[in-house]
Parts: structure tokens; C-alpha cells; sequence
């Protein structure tokens, strides 16, 4: 069973200089609880569908960098395009053609675009999202979906978190995942007031079962915002690339206006993008919106290779194929002790619960035995299939799931 006496001496000495040693959802105790016992906290190398930590323990990944890692660690193809756009230059005063390369190969690729904005992070390209919204229609109300995430940006968050204003969230309103009547009384009772639906394109929230669009849903939002003058954002940060590389909203027969991507735009090179519909493109270009580093040429390139191997490889259909097949045989092996695991979501993005306890504990019990037997799952947000994954990946990661279900029953008696 791994052990992580070098990754827990690090967090030692980043605790005295770096807020809470790792912040964010990436760290050992906010969001995807793992006992920290069982739990790596930092990497050293990583290639394909794996990595290996601090302390020399190899996994194979199936968080792949929360979504970036989309073909594989350290993918030759993508980094020989970026080290040929670095011998070239990466930030320079003025941007390179890579970027309107770029750009065009997303706007052919993606249905509902017609245009590209380049940033970060998807944070970067929600909160554009809802600046165009804002500017276009001259209203301050955004419509979000319970659950939702979209970044960290005052605007995302809710009234009682640290560092928050009212004023930065009163204009939300909540409404419930597939409930399109719950959306038109909104959009009554303000009436005139609605800038903005913004949602992911099924519901992959943290801590419950993930829940895909019942059918005619987007349809009937689509319809709704056509007739209120609300623009349709579609946050496809997480999901976007691993369903379709048209878009999600394309994967579920509609056209968003505005749709966000990031994390597996480029393979871990760094940038994201808003797309969108030619109508609000001047809008777009209205809005006092930059930074250092948005037109750094290397991502561009980076982003194109991802692409077009994505394309090559019709990478979805794969996804779709091996997270059909994982949390397939997981389901059986946590049936073979007797256990009841769900696999909800799409299973390019599964998500997974054990439900033999409402408390999630036994959930993380069984994580934590995957983790320390070289799996690397976190307890209560999806999981992502790159292209680098293979079936004996899979068959490995089912058997060992095998031995860690019988490590959790046999811990617990009063299960039967
Ligand atoms: N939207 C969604 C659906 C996300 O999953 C994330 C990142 N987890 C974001 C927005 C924010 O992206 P970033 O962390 O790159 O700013």
C-alpha cells in the first residue's frame, strides 16, 4: 500500500508559505476529501494516463489534471507543435498569426460560433460570458442552475463565502436543473430583467449524482430565451471536447450564444477561449477585457494540435467507449461484495457513488484504498477518460476495484 512521507514533508514547509499548502479543490482537504493519509499531494513526473508523486508511487489518473489532460501526459504531437511555436516566440508585444489560426479552426469546429475570444481560465471566459450578457441586453439578472460552478469571481459566488458582497450576487436568481417551467415563472416574475441563462450542459455538480438532460429540455430553454431576449451561455469549461467536438450544446441539439471552453482546448497549454453568435460580436468587442498573458502564441499552437488529433482520433466516441466500460465493470465488482455503486453523468465525465451510506463516508473509504493501490479517483466530483487511456488500463483499474470493495465490506460487518 502506498505511503507519502515525501509528499506530506513538502506540504510541511508549503504550509509556512503558501495559504493552506495547496489551495483550491487541487489541495487534500477542501472539496474531494480523501483522508489525507491516503492522499498524494504532490506530483513529480506524469506521461499518457499517469503520474508519479513526490514519494516515487505511480497512478494511473483518471482526474487528468480536473479536465486538461485530454490525450495523454506530456502528448508528442502537442508539445512538438508548441516547441516549434517556442522557437518562434511565445509572449511578444504584438500577437502571432497562431492565433487566428486558431480561431478559425474553433469557429469551423465548434456549430454555434462565429467568432473567438482567447483568455486563461474558464473563470476568465464565464465571467466575459456574463459582461456581453450584461451589455447587450442592458439588464443585471443572470438566471444559474442550483449546484452550478462557474469559476471563483465575486459574481459566482454565494453571499455567506469570505470576501463576498451583496451586492456582487443579489442579481442571481436559482432556479432547479431540468425544470424549464421553474425558468418561464422567472422569467415572468422579472419580467424584462433577465440578461442571462448560464449553465453546464447536463448538471455535473459536486456531492450528488450527476443528472442529464431530460429530453425537449434545452429545446424549451432555447425557446424561452429566443422569446424573453435572454442570451443562453453555455459553460462548457468541463465538459466541452470530451462529448463533442462541435460543443455540448451541439451534443444536445441546440445552439448556446455564448459558449466557454478550457480544459481540454489544449492539452494543458494554457488557454481557454469564449465562443459565440455573430450577433453579439461587436458587444463582445465593446467590453475593457485583457491580460499579460492571453495572446501568448505556444497554447495557440498547442491548442491546435489538441484539436486536430482529438479530431483524428474521434476522441468522444472513444471517451464514451472506455468510461462505458469502467464504471461498467466498477458497478460488478462493487456488486460481487455486495456493495451498490452508482455511475452517473456521461461516462466520458463519470461520477461515482457508493450507496450503502447516506454520510458519502464509505464512499471515501473505498477512494481511499483505490488511491493507495495506484488508482487516483476523488470522492465527490466527476472523473475524466483521456485518449491515452487504454482497455488493459481499465481491466487493471476494475480489478484492483475488486480488492479495495473487499477491503471496505470486510471493514464493515454490519453492511451483511
Ligand atoms: N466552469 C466549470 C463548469 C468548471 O468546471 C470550472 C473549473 N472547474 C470553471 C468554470 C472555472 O474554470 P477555471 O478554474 O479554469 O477558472
Amino acid at each position: 500500500l502506498y505511503e507519502y512521507p515525501a509528499s506530506q514533508a513538502a506540504m510541511e514547509r508549503a504550509l509556512k508559505v503558501v495559504p493552506s499548502g495547496i489551495y483550491g479543490h487541487q489541495g487534500p482537504s477542501e472539496g474531494c476529501y480523501v483522508p489525507v493519509s491516503s492522499f498524494p499531494l504532490f506530483s513529480k513526473t506524469a506521461s499518457g494516463t499517469r503520474f508519479i508523486d513526490a514519494d516515487g508511487n505511480e497512478f494511473i489518473d483518471y482526474m487528468c489534471g480536473y479536465g486538461p489532460n485530454v490525450l495523454g501526459y506530456k502528448d508528442a504531437d502537442v508539445d512538438a507543435a508548441a516547441a516549434a511555436q517556442a522557437k518562434l516566440e511565445d509572449v511578444v508585444t504584438i500577437p502571432s498569426t497562431t492565433m487566428v489560426d486558431f480561431a478559425e479552426l474553433l469557429v469551423d469546429q465548434v456549430a454555434s460560433a462565429d467568432w473567438a475570444f482567447f483568455a486563461k481560465n474558464g473563470g476568465d471566459t464565464t465571467t466575459l460570458a456574463i459582461m456581453t450578457a450584461r451589455a447587450a441586453t442592458k439588464r443585471k439578472r443572470i438566471v444559474f442552475i442550483a449546484g452550478y460552478y462557474h469559476g471563483v469571481a465575486p459574481w459566482t459566488q454565494k453571499l455567506d463565502y469570505p470576501g463576498v458582497l451583496e451586492e456582487d450576487v443579489t442579481n442571481n436568481i436559482i432556479i432547479p436543473w431540468n425544470d424549464p417551467v421553474a425558468f418561464e415563472k422567472v422569467l415572468n416574475a422579472y419580467s424584462g430583467e433577465i440578461a442571462a441563462f448560464i449553465s453546464t450542459p447536463y448538471m455535473h455538480g459536486n456531492f450528488l449524482d450527476n443528472v442529464l438532460p431530460a429530453p425537449g429540455y434545452w429545446q424549451a430553454i432555447r425557446k424561452l430565451c429566443d422569446k424573453h431576449g435572454v442570451v443562453l451561455i453555455m459553460d462548457d469549461v468541463r465538459a466541452g471536447f470530451r462529448l463533442d467536438l462541435a460543443g455540448s450544446d451541439h451534443h444536445f441539439g441546440f445552439e448556446a450564444d455564448l459558449i466557454c471552453f478550457c480544459k481540454a482546448i489544449a492539452n494543458g497549454y494554457n488557454v481557454s477561449a469564449l465562443l459565440g453568435k455573430a450577433a453579439l460580436k461587436d458587444v463582445v468587442s465593446s467590453i475593457t477585457y485583457t491580460g499579460s498573458y492571453w495572446m501568448s502564441a505556444v497554447p495557440f499552437a498547442a491548442g491546435i494540435a489538441t484539436q486536430t488529433k482529438l479530431r483524428e482520433l474521434n476522441a468522444p466516441a472513444r471517451f464514451a467507449e472506455l468510461g462505458t466500460r469502467l464504471t461498467t465493470g466498477l458497478v460488478g465488482a462493487a456488486a460481487d461484495q455486495g456493495l451498490h455503486l452508482i455511475a452517473s453523468g456521461e461516462p466520458a465525465l463519470f461520477y461515482l457513488r457508493l450507496a450503502d451510506d447516506d454520510s458519502l463516508m464509505l464512499h471515501q473509504e473505498w477512494v481511499a484504498q483505490m488511491m493507495r493501490r495506484g488508482i487516483f479517483l476523488t470522492s465527490h466530483h466527476n472523473h475524466f477518460i483521456n485518449a491515452s487511456l487504454t482497455e488493459a488500463d481499465v481491466d487493471l483499474t476494475i480489478e484492483i476495484a475488486h480488492e479495495a470493495f473487499g477491503v471496505v465490506k470486510a471493514a464493515h460487518p454490519e453492511l451483511g
